[in-house]
């Protein structure tokens, strides 16, 4: 039986995520399912950065920040890109990327 404190990897998008995905969008997380469109070292280091900010931030909390830190770097001019990667919790999981993760 899986470990209920374990994150959940699936590849593909479940059909109900998909009308929200945005084009360029490699990987989701939502709680401790994460969802990628490939198995890749990387990027599950990243989905695993966020599955540790949301148990640690709280569920509420951290997709409230995320959305809003979003919206306040569109304010300030930035891309949507730009405004994406500067997101706290994206730039700490880009950190985890390349630092690994201890799980
Ligand atoms: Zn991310």
């Amino acid at each position: 039986m899986p470990r209920a404190d374990l994150p959940r990897i699936r590849v593909g998008f479940p059909w109900w995520l998909r009308p929200f995905v945005m084009r360029g969008v490699d990987g989701i997380t939502i709680g401790r399912r994460i969802y990628v469109v490939r198995h890749d070292e990387i990027l599950l280091r990243h989905e695993i950065a966020h599955v540790q900010q949301i148990a640690r931030a709280g569920f509420i909390r951290f997709y409230w920040t995320y959305v809003i830190e979003y919206f306040r770097n569109r304010r300030r001019g930035m891309s949507r890109h730009d405004a994406y990667r500067n997101i706290s919790f994206e730039r700490e999981a880009v950190a985890a990327e390349k630092r690994g993760i201890d799980i």
